[in-house]
């Protein structure tokens, strides 16, 4: 079926009218005579590089009572990205050629989002054995983030032979900074109303130590570092020193880390539970600054689905994480844009283009260029919405649920067709 589009009168990220002629799935200058094309009305909306996620747990193999490839890629795309990010914490871990590969073939299967898998930084995230990271990224899947998220790569002479190996193949380590000892039994965010809560603090020093330690490891290895969740004003001011010092990091902030406070913990309402924890205001102020100047390069959803009884549980023996795939976009116009602080083109490039780069990805983050394959997404920065409780994902831990956001999806085009169109998944069986 031929993909021959025109999106007529959409606004692009510098505020100026396009239309954009999309034919046999690639952008072009202008339509071609003789050629047919759907034209679809795009006034009033928003034409943006299709949103790439760093950080995606989708579950399988091993956990699909939680989330699918399939489902995840449905979330997905219902969120606006045309290229996710599976996290390696699977079971089997996603440490091996074999898994990586299997991963990536799910995602192709499903044909909804580009499925770029991670690759386990050490044997069965145990912190004890380097993966095979060079099959990996030899392999199909073509491997280049590799991750122990979840855990934290803490054996200091681990993360510097990670780090030296990975330069062969411009490979970035993606790093969960939690320092072990610093976190036993860590429920939320230490302070003032931890103590009041009688729940086990988490100090944002567990999270700053670790990366303090990983900027100078990466310092020293001439290697690429990437922060995951950076989650406090101490590490953004730690990540903001080291680009100033020429240090190769990049950085991601999560959606409920730019929204969310520890007062939530309040209720003892585990779906605020959360790795690293929500935290203080004064540390929402300093990620937002941080995302503006461009000390943090992307947002990144932290997607983690878990199924009811991890939820419907006490706070302490609840599990960590939220879903986060559908309202990323939401969160990332409220923060950028509807607070005045920063722009369309701001937002492209945390959503999509820097994601993009820091991956290694040459069809994503694209945008407009003559030639490239479509990977868009259209917003309609006016439409309100209210969270529902179920949504794409298999899961339902999403803590907006009631909550009123603006701005939304409106359509997703991956790989030159829809995916997403008029608020409604397009199935590729239908296509
Ligand atoms: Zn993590």
């Amino acid at each position: 079926m031929p993909r021959n589009y025109i999106l007529q009168s959409a606004t692009d990220v510098f505020g100026k009218s396009v239309d954009v002629v999309i034919e046999d799935g690639a952008i072009v200058e202008k339509p071609a005579l003789g050629v047919e094309h759907e034209k679809i009305d795009c006034s009033g909306l928003t034409v943006l590089p299709g949103f790439v996620d760093l950080h995606t747990h989708l579950r399988e193999p091993g956990f699909e009572q939680s989330e699918t490839v399939a489902s995840g890629s449905r979330a997905a795309a219902a969120g606006g990205f045309t290229a996710i990010h599976a996290m390696a914490n699977t079971f089997p871990v996603a440490d091996t050629a074999g898994v990586v590969e299997q991963v990536a073939r799910l995602g192709e299967d499903a044909g909804l989002v580009h499925v770029q898998p991670i690759g386990a930084v050490t044997v069965g995230l145990k912190g004890e054995q380097l993966a095979e990271l060079g099959a990996m990224a030899q392999s199909k899947a073509r491997v280049r983030i590799f991750s122990d998220d979840g855990n934290c790569v803490h054996d200091p002479a681990l993360m510097r032979r990670a780090l030296e190996y990975v330069k062969a193949f411009d490979g970035v380590v993606a790093q969960h900074a939690q320092e072990p000892r610093l976190t036993v039994n860590a429920q939320m965010n230490e302070g003032a109303l931890s103590a009041k809560l009688g729940l086990a603090g988490w100090p944002g020093v567990a999270e700053e130590a670790i990366i303090a330690r990983d900027l100078m490891l990466t310092e020293l290895t001439s290697s690429r570092l990437h922060v995951c969740h950076v989650s406090t004003a101490g590490s953004v001011e730690l990540i903001r020193q080291a680009k100033l010092r020429g240090i190769r990091v990049s950085a991601e902030v999560t959606p409920h880390h730019l929204l969310l406070t520890e007062d939530l913990a309040s209720g003892y309402d585990p779906i605020y539970k959360v790795n690293p924890p929500l935290r203080k205001q004064s540390d929402v102020d300093a990620l937002r600054a941080g995302l503006v100047d461009g000390t943090i390069d992307v947002i990144a959803t932290d997607h983690a689905p878990h199924p009811k009884e991890s939820k419907d549980t006490d706070w302490a023996s609840a599990a960590f994480g939220m879903v986060g795939l559908e309202s990323a976009y939401s969160i990332a116009q409220q923060v950028l844009i509807d607070s005045g602080e920063s722009s369309f083109e701001r937002l492209a490039e945390v959503l999509s283009t820097n994601a993009s780069a820091i991956s290694g990805l040459t069809d994503q983050g694209t945008y407009l260029s003559v030639g490239k394959v479509a990977n868009l997404t259209l917003v309609d920065p006016e439409f309100k919405t209210q969270v529902e409780s179920k949504t794409q994902s298999m899961s339902e831990n999403n803590p907006y649920v009631g909550r009123s956001f603006t701005g939304g999806v409106v359509h997703t085009i991956y790989d030159g067709q829809f995916s997403y169109r008029n608020r409604q998944i397009v199935e590729r069986s239908a296509l």
